[in-house]
């Protein structure tokens, strides 16, 4: 268990310098190298490769030769060795979340209690997944018959955020290893640190070299020279909707097979009859956990008039009660945004909103007397905008922070058009005590997932993804499964 005491003794971590996973575990050269750096406090702790094309040239060659062998693997020797990396996590568990939160800022209680043994959950749903899994077959008749043969396809690129970084980089490797791809996957240069750590556990768990590599750097360098790559047949992108646009525009042309999990902006509807008491702790966590940084937040709140008196009273209440602070610090709900740059952005996105005609209902600023540990930290209270139409841009361009606006709607057709009327269609969720009604609105509502009465519950076989600017394909399930191989319709006659 977490324990104040060797967390105050602990706090400050040592510098990691991350390195490459080609094979083995690069060492540290006298390669050109980009600061690490903690958002809670400012300081740097670790450093990453800038990273050049040549790195995955390197990786590709050594993941092409990996391939034949790990491919042909019977889909049990597989999903052992994504069942010892999945053991490796959750032996690390508490380390590893220690080090998402320094490197992200998330709360360590989040990392620790979700989104590490989630990571360890990727890899044990897909191992179990693959030794599932059965093979079609289609009777002919007297003529003969078909059978379809799925195999992996060769090297995929995995491309992951900083976001959720140990979440989203198993979810995409962990389907694309099940089923016998060989891996180039690049995190995110702004929190590299459980991935590296991962690469270490890696070694120890069986993973044959050049089956699974790591290679670290910039988007524009090493992600690029992965979208471009002509052994890479496979991409799977998660990330911000431009850079997703960029890399449809340069893997199309190649006929790459493309995953675009892109940004949002989700609607959160609150009809007449939602049950605000119950409801409240999930929309508030749909709004502002992981201070908002998560794509399927929820960043316009549309409430039904009758009850928006009532809806705000109890939601600034609760907002305003959201502890801001050391994400080391168990009772803290909120920690700082991933980056200054980032909360400069958000800032920015705020004071647009203003300039639009929204007012500030709560936060709007950074928050005053945190603890002189994180006083340098990337803070941002979380701030609720109203007033504002849905086509201006706060209501329509993905902000993806601790930032939400509220709108009233007169009618649940009307409160169904407004969800609908931006470029994005991620996610939503409808809050009604009506059943008939909220299937009847989640029908017509154009986002991937639609929650009713709850938000992120997740069964890991639903499609996950989104429609519209949020993305192409969908992760999850039978949808990886199939997307990580290829299928070879074979017909035999009589
Ligand atoms: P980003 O697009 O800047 O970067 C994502 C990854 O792509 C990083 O590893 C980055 O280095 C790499 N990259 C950047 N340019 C590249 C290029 N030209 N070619 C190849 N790779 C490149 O996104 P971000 O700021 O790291 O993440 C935030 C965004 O991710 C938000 O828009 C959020 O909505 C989105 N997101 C979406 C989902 C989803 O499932 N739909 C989940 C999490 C985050």
């Amino acid at each position: 268990m977490f324990n104040l005491e060797s967390r105050i003794s602990n706090l400050d971590p040592p510098m990691t310098h991350v390195t490459n996973l080609i094979g083995t575990l690069q060492p540290v050269g006298d390669e050109p190298r980009m600061p690490v750096v903690d958002p809670a406090t400012g300081a740097e702790i670790g450093t990453v490769p800038v990273g050049d094309s040549s790195d995955v040239d390197r990786a590709v060659t050594l993941a092409s030769e990996a391939f034949p062998v790990w491919s042909e693997a019977s889909a049990h020797d597989r999903a052992a060795v994504l069942h010892a990396l999945a053991d490796a996590i959750d032996a690390h568990r508490d380390e590893l979340a220690k080090i998402e939160s320094q490197d992200q800022g998330k709360p360590f209680a989040l990392a620790r209690d979700l989104e590490i043994p989630r990571a360890a959950a990727n890899l044990r749903f897909f191992a179990d997944a693959v030794r599932q899994t059965r093979s079609e077959h289609y009777d002919l008749g007297g003529q003969g018959f078909s059978y379809t043969l799925r195999r992996a396809r060769g090297v995929a690129g995995c491309i992951s955020p900083w976001n959720l970084p140990l979440y989203l980089l198993t979810w995409k490797i962990a389907p694309a290893l099940a089923t016998g791809n060989t891996v180039i996957a690049k995190p995110s240069e702004v929190t590299p640190l459980s991935a590296h750590r991962f690469a270490e556990l890696a070694a120890s768990a069986g993973l044959p070299p050049g089956v699974l590599n790591l290679v670290h750097g910039r988007g524009d360098t090493v992600g690029a020279r992965i979208v471009e790559h002509p052994a890479i047949p496979t991409i799977t992108f998660t990330g911000g909707t431009a850079t997703g646009e960029w890399i449809a525009r340069t893997a199309g042309p190649m006929f790459k097979r493309l995953s675009l999990e892109l940004g949002g902006k989700n609607a959160i509807v609150i009809c007449e009859d939602a049950d605000l008491e119950r409801a409240m702790p999930t929309i508030v966590r749909a709004c502002f956990q992981n201070q908002g940084e998560i794509c399927t937040c929820g960043s316009r709140v549309l409430v039904h008039r009758d009850r928006i008196k009532a809806f705000m009273a109890r939601f600034l209440e609760s907002v305003n009660a959201l502890k801001i602070g050391d994400p080391l610090d168990p009772e803290t709900d909120l920690g700082p945004l991933v980056s200054a740059a980032h909360r400069d952005k958000v800032e920015a996105a705020i004071a647009r909103a203003v300039a639009e005609g929204g007012t500030v209902a709560c936060g709007g600023e950074r928050p005053r007397g945190l603890p002189d540990r994180v006083k340098d930290g990337f803070f941002l209270k979380p701030t609720v905008l109203m007033g504002l139409d849905q086509s201006c841009a706060t209501n329509q361009e993905e902000i993806f922070g601790p930032v939400v606006t509220v709108q009233g709607f007169d009618t649940h057709g009307e409160a169904v058009t407004r969800a609908n009327a931006t470029g994005y269609g991620l996610a939503c969720s409808i809050w009604t005590r009506d059943l008939e009604r909220a299937h009847k609105m989640a029908a017509k509502i154009d986002a991937g997932m639609i929650w009713i009465n709850a938000w992120m519950l997740r069964d890991l076989r639903t499609p996950f993804g989104g429609m519209k600017r949020s993305g192409v394909g969908r992760e999850g399930g039978d949808e990886a499964l199939r997307f990580f191989t290829e299928p070879r319709s074979i017909t035999v006659g009589w």
